[in-house]
């Protein structure tokens, strides 16, 4: 019998409301002729309020310690799904991550997966017990808690779907599939029936909140198909999954934007070797991901950097940066916190070479200044100012029918 794994994120579980309607529909479910694992974040806000907690406790709460608390968020969330399952009948057992034995490095806070324990998940479910497992967490090898990450229930989910050779991942949420477009923004957007792991990982990368990218990267490298669907609604979600590009498949699938980026841009920079590293080491000691990186043509043996990072980091980046300039004269650091990333995603990018000349053509058309461009097989990405954010994603769905 298959073996099903299914994801639910905080907002599907924000009240008790909405655990028992859950309950409600997977004991509708269990009939069916599938074996059920189920991955769970924690109750809506609930890992932002304890973060608060924490941190309203101490500037620098440590790590291990921060992990320990994360991590009772999901521990609520297990237990009570359970319950509300026990309650329509199913017999359901939770375990934390220490109990399922969900392994991973000792970088608290942001732990790796080094692998999953699944003996006991698959002795439960021979007994005929759905499996609710906690998501985010794990234990090292010294058995203290670590939790891999904002998002990371995802992760989980999938390491869970590896181990337990599933039939399927369904990440089950609060829209009814992936969309070519946030239909807040362009209402018209349409639901995609399928896309290739390689364009979700894009997405995730250029801001989608869809799927945490290392949790795509799994399923793409040990070829788990995805199932993105609604939480409480049937319907027939997006199936992500190994794609050809074909006559069938759409050039352009979506357009993706992220405005919660920044970008900095490092004036006077010496053109001699070593530079740019020097740089980029800076922002690495501070712990900064660096997204896109553009450096101008030389003029007068100086060279500007531009890059983008996360804005939250932006404070932490532009002081190391700034103590760096003081021994270069003339070295400048400006940072600008109102821009944004906008990125067309699509199979058929790699082999169309007009679709750069069509999303240029198209921001041109809205007056959209383009800061900053990016490019991979598989998209085409752009820095803009924020502002006009809104009316870029509108000008590329209309260009791409999307
Ligand atoms: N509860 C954790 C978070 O909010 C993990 C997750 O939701 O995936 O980041
Ligand atoms: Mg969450």
């Amino acid at each position: 019998m298959p073996i099903v794994v299914q994801k639910y994120g905080g907002s599907s579980l924000s009240t008790l409301e909405k655990i028992d309607l859950l309950a409600a529909k997977l004991a509708e479910r269990e009939r069916r002729e599938d074996k059920l694992v189920l991955v769970v974040s924690a109750m809506g806000e609930t890992t932002n309020e304890l973060t608060r907690l924490a941190y309203e406790l101490t500037p620098s709460p440590p790590a291990r310690e921060l992990d320990m608390l994360l991590a009772t968020g999901e521990q609520q969330s297990i237990a009570l799904m359970a319950m509300a399952l026990h309650k329509y009948g199913i017999d359901a057992i939770s375990y934390t991550g220490v109990q399922v034995g969900l392994k991973t490095d000792t970088l608290h806070t942001q732990a790796k997966v080094l692998g999953v324990n699944s003996d006991k998940i698959l002795g439960q479910i021979e007994k005929g017990k759905v499996v609710i497992v906690a998501g985010f967490q794990g234990v090292t090898a010294e058995d203290d808690v670590t939790t891999l990450g904002r998002g990371g229930s995802d992760i989980t989910a999938m390491a869970l779907a590896v181990a337990l050779k599933a039939d399927r991942l369904e990440k089950c949420t609060d829209a009814d599939g992936v969309y070519t477009a946030d239909p807040r923004i362009y209402p018209d957007a349409r639901r995609i029936d399928r896309l290739s792991y390689e364009e979700m990982l894009e997405m995730s990368y250029a801001g989608a909140k869809v799927l945490h990218p290392r949790a795509v990267f799994f399923a793409w490298k040990y070829r788990i198909p995805i199932l993105v669907k609604h939480a409480h609604l049937e319907g027939q979600g997006t199936w992500i999954e190994e794609l050809e590009e074909n006559v069938e498949q759409p050039i352009i699938s979506n357009v993706t934007q992220d405005a919660t980026i920044a970008k900095l841009t490092v004036y006077g920079v010496p053109d001699r070797p070593g530079m740019a590293c020097k740089i980029f080491e800076t922002l690495a000691a501070q712990d900064v991901a660096v997204d896109m990186i553009v450096q101008s043509t030389t003029m007068r043996d100086v060279n500007d950097i531009s890059f983008t990072i996360k804005r939250g980091d932006l404070a932490r980046a532009k002081g190391a940066l700034e103590s760096l300039a003081r021994d270069y004269p003339g070295m400048d650091v400006q940072a600008e916190e109102k821009v944004a990333k906008i990125t067309l995603i699509g199979l058929g990018i790699r082999s169309d070479s007009h679709v750069a000349t069509g999303m240029f053509r198209a921001l041109a058309d809205e007056g959209i200044n383009i800061q900053m461009i990016a490019t991979s097989d598989v998209k085409i990405s752009c820095v803009i100012e924020e502002a006009q954010l809104k009316s870029g994603v509108r000008a590329l769905c209309r260009k791409f029918f999307l």
